[in-house]
């Protein structure tokens, strides 16, 4: 073995063996992949092979896209037989609800490349002429999927990629990693030890075990799945076509064919057990291994996919498979960096890895080569998740992933699994006063008020909040709102060098004078956002650093990790110390003076800007700055203020007619200023040129991470171009992955959006190719499958010239 390796990867899954192959074919060889038994003896071996395409997420349609183009070609590529089978694939309809989500994914569709359409009942009956329709309103076929060995398929790709230099060693475990003070990392395996730079777990259900081996866990859960296989099904016997595979809501379960058997695997909505319970590690001395089947637990599904396909039934079971699945605590995988290490990453969490392997190990050797990768990660980085994803949140969240399967992802909707992990002080005083939370990064985080008790109608059409949603945007509009955004990522950045630092680090530079307010971007060095963060010269030495809630690890790495060893600098993560309230709308003024005694007219409090004041007696941090485009400020309190503050300013304000809004209602009033969102138009794929960040670019300034690549860019020619435009929406708005097109040509992909209640517009953000980004330009958009006219704008629609905020 070798003792040197640029990259180890642990696990020789399909997880681990595709990345080997990607991160060769990018040319990277020398990677070495260690496998403790024979390469799919995890759970990769047992897998059905289904890769389908329809899935609730852009990006991660992407990656299944790309496997089902790679899976056809790689007998081709490698010599080895992969036995795809380009079957197909109808998810059926059984509710309206499911149909809109349908055109919701056709849009998709249309954008990723691969192929969909909804079809009929009479279609349906067409294609599989031997399923029962019963309760079927439609189908949504997809032509590209297919099914294939999941063996051959990993056992290609380590052909491909030993083919291409890179190397594999089969039957060693890898027993501890441990960081050297050189930087690398020393991997210890039965067989003696390898030195990497780098190292990847993709140690499917095992790894949380190796995960520990550096101090850490990871939000994943193993889980018992089956499937079972009918003896010989004549009418197949009978026939030379294959039946797509059919995906039945009300069966839980996937049906195909499986040469002229029939095969059903299903996702029963029981109370779940681990496999290998009880901590959830498995035993290392499992290899290849299955579980006792539970039939009993699989019946009441198991009738209802006998119902829709009696033939199966008729065959009778020939055979059970219960097998490891790991689920990760959303049901995406874990690709990424691991928070607070060095060159250590993931890519591991997959409950679909046979069809997700393939594009999981291409865009995961982009980012970890080239530092981005060309699809939009955000949903994958395990440092989606923190210290509050515990072992019971995993076990909940993975549970109710699971039985989720094949359930209608519902916009808004919010599931009960692993809440309340972290709340601000106001949690209880603001849920009596109706308020609907939603989760971020664990915490709970206002949504909306609802004022009657009314609960809401999720829709992928506007719905009965809509109305609440316009009342929270006209009382900040016209009076004043209050929220509670405690959930911010908050840092505070201090030391001798803490302006360099800040300076190198990010394209903005940092305000010379103290109490002066940026709004800044880390760039990866090929120019691309990493991220934003809004940043508060607090002293000469001192500055306030915030963030996206969900970005607190990211952004923590960002912060620690850029840092040179003669840099001084200190890092405080204060996250969990301070929580914010907004005090925002025409009154605000009015009202905070009635708690403080600091001036806040222009001449003393000029917008952008931000000192400790107090307020109702207590030392809070005011920085006159805000999302929602009205004069206002946000207050940032030790956590045990917080309460009282929230009193004395709901006090304060009654006779301005204070209330309380959410964040649809933030979405709303964002959209009408054009601020643009981290995730969603501010990501991993665009540089600040291509989002129309430019005035946020010093390249003045001799150097910033990422400004060789932007001044680069700006001599060559650009692929994509955001544009902010308003569009003829009926009864749904944008909510982003919306294709664009120009007449018949799909020119690009909606962001994010909304409908600006005090303009009264449906609004969105989109990238499209820069011919068609002139202010002016007319688009088409197709919502829920019905082509809207949409209209690129110059300038934000409402209040372009900030006077609200100056005001
Ligand atoms: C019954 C069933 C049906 C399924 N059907 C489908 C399907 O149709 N389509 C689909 O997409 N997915 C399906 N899946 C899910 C799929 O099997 C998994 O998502 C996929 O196999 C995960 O691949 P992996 O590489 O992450 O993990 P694994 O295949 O488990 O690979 C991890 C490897 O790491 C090795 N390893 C662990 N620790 C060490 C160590 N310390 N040193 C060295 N090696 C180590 C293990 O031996 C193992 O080989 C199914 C799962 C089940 C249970």
């Amino acid at each position: 073995m070798k003792s040197q390796a640029r990259i180890v990867i642990v696990g020789g899954g399909i997880m681990g063996v595709a990345l080997l192959y990607h991160l060769a074919e990018e040319g990277c060889s020398d990677v070495l992949l260690i496998e403790k038994g024979e390469l799919t003896s995890g759970s990769t071996w047992h897998a059905a092979g289904q890769c389908p395409s329809l899935v609730g997420n852009y990006n991660l349609a992407k990656i299944h896209n790309y496997s089902n183009w790679l899976y056809p070609r790689l007998e081709e590529l490698t010599g080895q037989y992969v036995s795809w089978h380009a079957s197909g694939g109808i998810r059926l309809a059984l509710t309206q609800m499911d149909i809109d989500w349908f055109r919701f994914m056709k849009g998709i569709a249309d954008n990723v490349g691969f192929r969909m359409e909804i079809i009929d009942v009479e279609k349906i009956k067409q294609i599989n002429p031997f399923m029962n329709t019963d309760g079927v309103l439609a189908g949504a076929w997809t032509l590209d999927d297919g099914h294939a060995d999941p063996s051959g398929l990993t056992n290609a790709m380590a052909r491909g990629a030993t083919n291409m230099g890179a190397s594999i060693e089969r039957h060693n475990r890898v027993t501890d990693i441990k960081a050297l003070p050189s930087g690398e990392w020393q991997v210890i395996t039965e067989k003696g030890n390898v030195v990497a730079e780098t190292v990847v777990n993709a140690a499917g259900c095992y790894a949380r075990r190796v995960a520990q081996m550096v101090g850490k866990d990871l939000p994943i859960v193993n889980m018992e799945h089956h499937y079972i296989i009918t003896g010989p099904v004549q009418e197949f016997v009978d026939r030379d076509e294959e039946i797509p595979v059919i995906r039945d809501p009300r069966a839980s379960s996937y049906l195909r064919q499986e040469q002229k058997s029939g095969l059903v695997g299903i996702y029963e909505h029981v109370d779940m057990t681990e496999a290998w319970a009880p901590n959830g590690f498995p035993p290392w001395d499992s290899d290849s291994e299955l579980f006792p089947d539970n039939l009993e637990r699989l019946l009441p599904w198991l009738g209802h996919a006998m119902e829709r396909m009696s033939i199966f039934e008729d065959a009778g079971i020939k055979r059970i498979v219960n097998g490891a699945i790991a689920h990760s605590s959303d049901g995406s995988p874990l690709l990424g960096p691991v928070a607070g290490l060095n060159n250590f990453w993931l890519c591991c969490g997959s409950s679909f890895g046979i069809a997700q392997g393939a594009g999981c190990g291409k865009y995961l050797a982009q980012w970890m080569l080239y530092g981005d990768s060309e699809i939009n990660m955000t949903a994958f980085d395990p440092r989606r998740f923190g210290a509050y994803a515990g072992y019971n949140y995993m076990k909940s969240k993975g549970f109710q992933d699971y039985r989720l399967t094949y359930f209608t992802p519902l916009p808004g909707e919010e599931l009960p699994a692993g809440r309340t992990r972290r709340l601000s002080p106001l949690h209880e005083k603001l849920k009596a006063q109706g308020c609907v939370h939603t989760e971020t990064f664990g915490w709970e985080r206002p949504k909306w008020f609802s004022l009657d008790g009314r609960e809401e109608d999720y829709s992928y059409r506007r719905n009965n909040v809509f109305a609440v949603v316009r009342n929270e945007c006209l009382a900040v509009h016209e009076r004043v709102g209050i929220l509670d955004l405690t959930g911010f990522a908050k840092y505070d950045v201090s030391g001798a060098d803490a302006e360099s630092y800040l300076n190198r680090l990010c394209a903005n530079r940092m305000p010379a004078k103290s109490g002066g307010i940026v709004l800044a971007h880390i760039l990866s060095d090929g120019g691309r956002i990493g991220a934003e963060m809004t940043i508060t010269r607090l002293a000469d030495d001192q500055f306030y650093v915030l963030s996206a809630a969900g970005a607190e690890m990211r952004d923590l790495d960002y912060l620690t990790q850029g840092m040179t060893a003669d840099e001084n600098v200190d890092i405080a993560n204060v996250t969990d110390e301070r929580g914010v309230l907004v005090l925002a709308g025409p009154r605000s003024r009015e009202v905070l003076a009635k708690v403080t005694k600091e001036k806040l007219d222009n001449a003393s409090f000029r917008w952008l800007s931000g000192k400790e004041i107090q307020v109702a007696g207590l030392p809070t941090r005011a920085l006159r700055v805000n999302y929602v485009g009205e004069l206002g400020w946000e207050l940032h309190a030790p956590m045990q203020d917080m309460d009282a503050i929230y009193d004395a300013l709901w006090q304060a304000g009654e006779e301005f007619g204070i209330a309380n809004f959410g964040l649809y209602a933030v979405n709303s009033l964002r959209i009408e200023k054009a601020y643009r969102g981290w995730g969603a138009e501010l990501t991993n794929e665009v540089t600040m040129l291509d989002a129309d960040m430019e005035r946020f670019l010093k390249l003045d300034k001799d150097e910033f991470v990422g400004k060789d690549a932007t001044l680069l860019q700006q001599e060559t020619e650009r692929t994509f171009q955001l544009v902010y435009f308003e569009i003829e929406a009926v009864d749904s708005d944008v909510r982003g992955s919306e294709p664009i097109f120009v007449g018949n040509d799909c020119v690009g992909v909606t962001t994010s959006g909304g409908y600006g209640h005090r303009v009264q517009k449906s609004l969105g953000f989109g990238y499209v190719d820069p011919t068609n980004s002139e202010p002016g330009t007319e688009l088409a958009i197709d919502l829920l499958g019905e082509r809207c006219r949409a209209t690129v704008l110059k300038d934000p629609v409402y209040d372009p010239g900030n006077e609200r905020l100056r005001a």
